[in-house]
C-alpha cells in the first residue's frame, strides 16, 4: 500500500541523515549552470494548494517538506520541466470519475494561474523550442503532464481541451488499477489496456501528445510501446535489476524502450530504489492515514501539520530503510550502462515522495552532474541527460503528430 503525501518523505530527513561528501567544484557548477536542465515529473502543482505557501519564495524541506520553489531551482539550475496534473484514484462510480474530473480540471488551472501570475519568473512550454527560447529568456519552462488519466475516464474527448490547454504527455495509470489500463501496483484487471485506454494511446498519438509508461504494469508498458507511432517516455522510473520493485523497469524492457527511439527518466523515490521489509502492521497505519486524508488538495494548515505527525509517528514506530546519492547514482549508472546516454534522463518525483538523503531538493541537482562527471560521462552526455533527450523525444512524438 501506498502512501503519497506531498513530500513527507522528506520531511524526515534531517531525523535520519547522514551526511553527504559530494563537493560539486566550481568548473561543474559552471557546466551544470550552462546547461538546459529539466525534470520530467514535478509534483509541485501539490504544494500549490498549500494556504499561504509562495513558490516564487525560498522554503525549506527540513521546515516544510517542499523540494522546489523559484530560488532553489535557480540554485540547483533546474530551468523548469513537466508539472503534472496529479490525480489520486476515485473508486470506479460515476461519482468517482466525476470527482476526478473536476480534481484534474481544478489541477491544471492551478499550473496556468502559477504561470499567469508571475509572467516574469515562468512560461509555458508546448513544444521543444519553447523550452529552449523560455531558458534563454532566464525563466523557468512549464511544460504540462499527466499522471493518472482517471479525469479523462468519463469523457475520453477531455484529452483535446487539456491539450488545448497545453498537456503534452500523459501517464494513463496510478497506484491502482482504473478504467483504461493496469498500474504496477495492482492486480492486473483488463491484462494490460482497456479498450478505452487504447484508443487514448490512438488519440494521443493523434495529437503530439507523448505517452508516458511510469506506473503502468509490464503488460502496459509492452502494449503500449506496441502501439504507439511515436517513442515513448518513462518519466520517473528506477532500474529493477537493481532493485526488484515493479515499479522499476527490468533491462529488457529499457533496452526495448530505447530501441524504439525512447527515454527513462530516473526517479528519486526511496522506497522504489531500495528492499523494504515486509510490514503489514506499517503498511495498515499508513492505509488508515490515507483514509482520513484523502484529499490531499483540501486540507487546511492545522490538517497538514496533523498529517505530517501522524506520519512522522508511524514512520518511528515501523521504520523502513532510506536510499541515499549513492544509491540513486546505482541505478541511474546501471539504466545508463544497459540502453546509453542518448536515451536516460531525471524524473526525480519532487514534491510527490522523491528525493533521497544527499539530495534532498533541487538545489543539490548540480551533486548529480559531478558524480557523471566522475563516473566518465562528458559534457555532451550531461547535457542529453539533463533536457537533450527529453526534448527530443517530445519532438517525436509532437513530428508524428504533423504526419498524421
Ligand atoms: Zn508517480
Amino acid at each position: 500500500m501506498h502512501l503519497r503525501l506531498c513530500a513527507l518523505t522528506l520531511a524526515l530527513l534531517p531525523w535520519l541523515a547522514h551526511a553527504d561528501d559530494t563537493v560539486v567544484s566550481p568548473a561543474t557548477l559552471a557546466l551544470h549552470q550552462r546547461l538546459l536542465v529539466l525534470d520530467s515529473h514535478l509534483d509541485t502543482p501539490l504544494d500549490l494548494t498549500r494556504p499561504g505557501w509562495d513558490i516564487t519564495q525560498r522554503h525549506d524541506y527540513r521546515q516544510d517538506g517542499s523540494q522546489v520553489d523559484v530560488p532553489r531551482m535557480v540554485d540547483g539550475g533546474l530551468d523548469g520541466g513537466f508539472f503534472a496534473v496529479y490525480t489520486p484514484q476515485q473508486p470506479l462510480t460515476d461519482e468517482g470519475r466525476a470527482y476526478a474530473s473536476a480534481y484534474g480540471l481544478a489541477t491544471l488551472t492551478r499550473i496556468r494561474d502559477m504561470i499567469d501570475r508571475n509572467p516574469d519568473t515562468f512560461a509555458l512550454a508546448l513544444t521543444p523550442e519553447d523550452a529552449r527560447r523560455i531558458a534563454a529568456q532566464g525563466k523557468r519552462v512549464v511544460f504540462i503532464s499527466m499522471e493518472n488519466a482517471e479525469p479523462l475516464a468519463a469523457d475520453p474527448a477531455l484529452l483535446n481541451t487539456y491539450y488545448r490547454q497545453g498537456l503534452r504527455m500523459l501517464g494513463l495509470v496510478h497506484f491502482a488499477d482504473n478504467e483504461l489500463a493496469d498500474s504496477a501496483t495492482a492486480l492486473p484487471h483488463w491484462k494490460g489496456l482497456s479498450p478505452e485506454g487504447r484508443q487514448l494511446v490512438t488519440e494521443a498519438n493523434r495529437l503530439g501528445i507523448l505517452l508516458d509508461v511510469s506506473h503502468a504494469s509490464d503488460a502496459v508498458f509492452d502494449q503500449i510501446l506496441a502501439q504507439s507511432t511515436a517513442p515513448i517516455i518513462a518519466s520517473h522510473s528506477s532500474s529493477r535489476a537493481v532493485n526488484p520493485h515493479p515499479r522499476n523497469l527490468d533491462d529488457g524492457r529499457l533496452r526495448q524502450l530505447a530501441a524504439k527511439g525512447g527515454v527513462v527518466q530516473v526517479n528519486t523515490y526511496s522506497d522504489y530504489l531500495v528492499p523494504l521489509k515486509p510490514n503489514p502492521e506499517r503498511n495498515k497505519a499508513l492505509a488508515a492515514l490515507g483514509a482520513r486524508f484523502h484529499n490531499l488538495a483540501a486540507l487546511s494548515p492545522e490538517q497538514s501539520h496533523a498529517l505530517y505527525q501522524d506520519y512522522h509517528a508511524i514512520d518511528t514506530k515501523y521504520p523502513q530503510p532510506k536510499a541515499d546519492l549513492d544509491v540513486f547514482m546505482k541505478h541511474l549508472l546501471h539504466i545508463l550502462q544497459v540502453v546509453g546516454p542518448e536515451h536516460v534522463g531525471i524524473g526525480a518525483d519532487w514534491d510527490g515522495g522523491g528525493g533521497v538523503t544527499g539530495l534532498e531538493d533541487v538545489s543539490q541537482l548540480p551533486k548529480i552532474s559531478q558524480r557523471l562527471l566522475d563516473a566518465g560521462y562528458s559534457e555532451k552526455d550531461l547535457a542529453n541527460i539533463w533536457g537533450g533527450n527529453l526534448l527530443r523525444v517530445l519532438q517525436a512524438a509532437q513530428d508524428g503528430a504533423a504526419k498524421g
